[in-house]
């Protein structure tokens, strides 16, 4: 067998354990920091309180106003709390937009972050910092942006609504599809989402049936790490640009729009690689796309543009955005059939 491939490992600490988010003023101190500002959204800035006391005098404050899509206006209002308290780190507590907020003031100070991922996004493990202005979303990739510490602690996730932890999952998972045929993909690449998918693949049910079993949180959370490190190391194409035009232009809710989109995107590219997908189909049924709608069905997770705020007269722009500015898909793209593909994905119709 002939292989040739470049693998570049990432260099962050990955901490996993219950209660391990008990130990963060260790982690303070090992990366060499004494002021730590801890950051979270205003739903979680109870966690985020309790998290500073146990971190004790090393906390230097809490900014409790991150929000979805790191709009460059809250980042600045962080900023100021950043210069005032003096901190040398951000502890950054919760889900993609936490975590985004921490990327973004990392970004422009260099400073190192502490992550603790309560949903299922990844983005703790990617060097990708996404933020908005003036309606407008742009994506940096840098060394800056990638978090050097990451705690993984199940019992911070409990709370996360099922329904939102289904459709986090489901988001996850797409990093892993996609990672199966990039172009710049390598054998630990593949093997790591191959056992991301499997992770969500039992973490999900059990989660849905038992949302406070530590066991079940902790899979999710070790599906997170490997379908986020992927998203981190290979490039995406068709799903994550469709996402990211139906969240940057109709603002339709993140993991929800991953969620529904996922098994058609999958359905589409199969016909291209089969091959590269037939792990998708052994894990989740014996077809990719109606393997994977059927199990974004069995644990209740939306399967309709239509039910998340998208319109039928936005369908027509939406594939107009989706084809302009070509990037790579293992299958070549037009307007009529990602119009079509909208369009299932619109009326929550079941790929073969
Ligand atoms: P989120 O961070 O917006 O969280 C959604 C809501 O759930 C928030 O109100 C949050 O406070 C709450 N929440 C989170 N964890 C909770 C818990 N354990 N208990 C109770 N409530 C909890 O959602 P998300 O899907 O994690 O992140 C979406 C954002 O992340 C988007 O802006 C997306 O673009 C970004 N993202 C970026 C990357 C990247 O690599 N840059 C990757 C994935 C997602």
């Amino acid at each position: 067998m002939s292989l040739s491939f470049h693998y570049a490992g990432s260099p962050a600490h990955i901490v996993f354990g219950e209660g391990a988010s008990q130990n963060v003023a260790n982690w303070i101190e090992k990366i060499g920091c004494r002021r730590a500002l801890v950051l979270s959204t205003p739903q979680q800035k109870g966690d985020a309180e309790a998290l500073a006391a146990t971190i004790g005098p090393l906390a230097v404050g809490i900014f409790s106003g991150a929000v979805m899509h790191t709009p460059v206006n809250v980042t600045e209002a962080a900023m100021k709390m950043v210069s005032e308290s003096r901190a040398d780190c951000v502890v950054s507590l919760g889900g993609g937009s936490t975590t985004g907020l921490g990327k973004a003031i990392a970004y422009r100070t260099d400073l190192p972050q502490i992550v603790i991922p309560t949903t299922y996004a990844g983005s703790e493990v990617t060097p990708i910092l996404g933020q908005t202005e003036d309606g407008r979303k742009t994506t940096i990739k840098g060394a800056k942006i990638l978090p050097e510490v990451v705690i993984y602690d199940a019992s911070l996730t409990i709370g996360l609504p099922v329904a939102l932890s289904m459709t986090s999952g489901l988001n996850a998972m797409a990093h892993a599809v996609e990672a199966l045929y990039a172009q710049d993909r390598n054998p630990i690449s593949t093997l790591m989402a191959i056992e991301g998918l499997r992770a969500f693949r039992s973490a999900l049910p059990e989660i849905l049936l038992k949302p406070s079993d530590l066991e079940a949180r902790a899979g999710g959370l070790y599906g997170a790490w490997l379908c986020g490190t992927v998203l981190g190391t290979v490039g995406m194409a068709l799903h994550h640009k469709i996402c990211h035009t139906l969240g940057g232009t109709f603002d339709t809710p993140h993991a929800e729009t991953h969620a529904i989109m996922l098994p058609h995107t999958a359905a589409f590219n199969s016909v291209a690689v089969p091959e590269l997908l037939k792990p998708v189909a052994e894990i989740f049924g014996s077809a990719v796309g109606g393997g994977l709608w059927d199990f974004a069905r069995s644990v209740g997770a939306p399967l309709a543009l239509r039910d998340i705020g998208l319109t039928e007269a936005d369908l027509d722009k939406a594939s107009q955005i989706a084809v302009d500015n070509p990037y790579w898909n293992p299958r070549p793209i037009d307007g009529p059939s990602i119009r079509a593909l909208l369009q299932d994905a619109w009326e929550g119709r079941r790929p073969q």
